[in-house]
């Protein structure tokens, strides 16, 4: 088998759980992590003869996305009815859009090492989420919770335009970025607010018409996204060699063995019996609703990178690293507006901090301190409270027990020794110590010194100024 002889053809269709106070078709709050059944109500419960009303704010925060993601705004849009069966989906029916969803034709551009590269959009729609399954270990049954049914998504389809699974993680993550500056989703990946099903094929290189396709339902994480693509490229490519045909299927993805298995055969539009929404009017747009909600978007992730790049001189790929999450970006600026010293805010969020998301795999919207703490401690080492190593140890107590920076380097005694007097005592008791390190140093080995500085730094648990050690040493050595 050889990949080279194949191309690889994926498109996403994104769920994005809206932030909105209350549901799209009642006034239940729609907040995660509720106990079961305690958001709900006889319209989201679907009780007979309740009548759903559109939450605005639904209609807003879709246009909002579809304006952000360069989408035409449909003037003229209406719900429809996805009938199918399933104990989550208290209705038997979920309220969709089919034939003219709020936002279509638009795109995502991705950086690739060719360069741009635009991701086409076919549309976004809104919908009501289904409630959750809760499968009782001990009982041996499922339980139902409504709380989730009616928080309102909008459905983000990609054409198939996505070549591998690099691109696709490239994608997902501009669009994730995308929506959290213009604030409608969280997209908080592990509670689920934002999931992707994932179509992948293959064809023969130079084959005009698409490969069949298969559908992994819900991923919710950029590396098991990513795992399953490879996979799924993997055994697509193996069947044809082997002269087999790939199914069309609808798959679920199983992280502990690496695979994906088949949940059912796909439906097709038709099976569905879409038809529209009778207890809901169609959905009219003026022009000047739409121009408002142009002039409200915010300033988006390219253009932040611009003014990064100019105004405060950022390389371009941390500028990228930075505005990738409007998270990190709002701490950069936050920052630098207090301290007014870029350069370091920039260095602390691309290393310790990034480095730290990365082993803990925490989400920038969860860093547990704000940018006026972080501003504090670049502060502190501009004035020479603590040194830089100092300021590391205090980063790290900042994830782990959130509080002042002062009041850590207070409660550990870590003020930083620029007292001329300790510092001395500390040189001479190094320089005694180290005798054949001296002779060195003076028999012209210059790196000499920074081992003399480093045991000084040893002997004062990293409190000494460094910029002091250094020229006391010399000064002793030239004696
Ligand atoms: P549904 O899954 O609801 O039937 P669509 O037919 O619109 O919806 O397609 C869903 C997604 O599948 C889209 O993101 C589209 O880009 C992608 N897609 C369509 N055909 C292929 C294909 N042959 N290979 C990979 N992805 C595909
Ligand atoms: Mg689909
Ligand atoms: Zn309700």
């Amino acid at each position: 088998m050889s990949r080279d002889n194949y191309e690889v053809i994926i498109g996403l269709e994104v769920h994005a759980e809206l932030s909105t106070k209350t549901k799209i078709f009642c006034s239940c709050p729609t907040e995660f992590g509720a106990a079961p059944n305690t958001h709900v109500c006889p319209i989201c419960m679907a009780m007979p003869g309740t009548l759903p009303v559109l939450n605005e704010k639904v209609v807003e925060y879709a246009v909002k996305a579809g304006l952000a993601t360069n989408c035409e705004i449909s003037r003229d849009s209406k719900n429809d009815r996805k009938n199918y069966f399933y104990p989550d989906l208290p209705k038997a029916y979920q309220i969709s859009q089919f034939d003219k969803p709020l936002c279509e034709h638009g795109y995502v551009e991705i950086d690739t090492d060719e360069g741009k590269k635009r991701i086409g959009l076919t549309r976004i729609h809104i919908e009501e989420d289904a409630g959750k399954l809760n499968h009782d270990d001990f009982g041996g049954g499922s339980l139902v919770d409504l709380n989730r049914a009616g928080v309102p998504l909008i459905e983000i389809v990609s054409e198939p335009d996505i070549r591998s699974s690099e691109e696709a993680e490239k994608y997902l993550r501009k669009l994730k970025s995308i929506l959290e500056y213009i604030e409608v989703s969280d997209c908080k990946m592990q509670e689920g607010s934002l999931r992707a099903d994932v179509n992948v094929s293959v064809r023969k290189k130079g084959d005009t018409k698409f490969g069949t396709r298969t559908e992994t339902k819900n991923m919710n994480s950029f590396k098991s996204i990513t795992r399953e693509i490879e996979y799924e490229i993997d055994r697509q490519i193996d069947i044809i060699e082997d002269g087999g045909e790939v199914e069309q299927e609808t798959l679920r993805w199983d992280d502990v063995s690496g695979k994906t298995f088949p949940m059912r055969n796909k439906e097709d539009a038709e099976d569905y019996r879409y038809f529209p929404e009778p207890d809901l009017v169609a959905i009219k747009l003026s022009e000047e609703y739409i121009e408002n909600i142009k002039k409200s978007l915010p300033e988006l992730p390219e253009s932040r990178k611009q003014r990064y790049l100019e105004e405060y001189k950022l390389s371009e790929k941390d500028a990228n690293i930075i505005t990738s999450s409007k998270y990190l970006s709002d701490l950069f600026e936050g920052a630098t507006k207090i301290c007014n010293n870029p350069k370091a805010v920039n260095n602390w969020i691309i290393s310790d901090i990034s480095r730290i998301l990365n082993e803990t795999e925490m989400e920038p919207i969860e860093i547990p301190f704000d940018s006026k703490q972080l501003a504090k401690l670049v502060m502190l080492i501009d004035k020479g409270t603590i040194s830089s190593s100092i300021a590391k140890k205090v980063l790290v107590e900042m994830f782990e027990h959130p509080r002042d920076p002062e009041d850590i380097i207070d409660e550990k005694g870590w003020v930083q020794i620029s007292d001329e007097g300790a510092i001395k005592d500390v040189v001479l008791k190094v320089l005694e110590a180290n005798p054949q390190s001296v002779a060195d140093y003076k028999g012209g080995k210059d790196k000499a010194l920074g081992y003399l500085v480093g045991q000084a730094m040893k002997e004062t648990r990293g409190k000494a100024n460094p910029q002091m050690l250094n020229k006391m040493f010399l000064e002793e050595l030239k004696k």
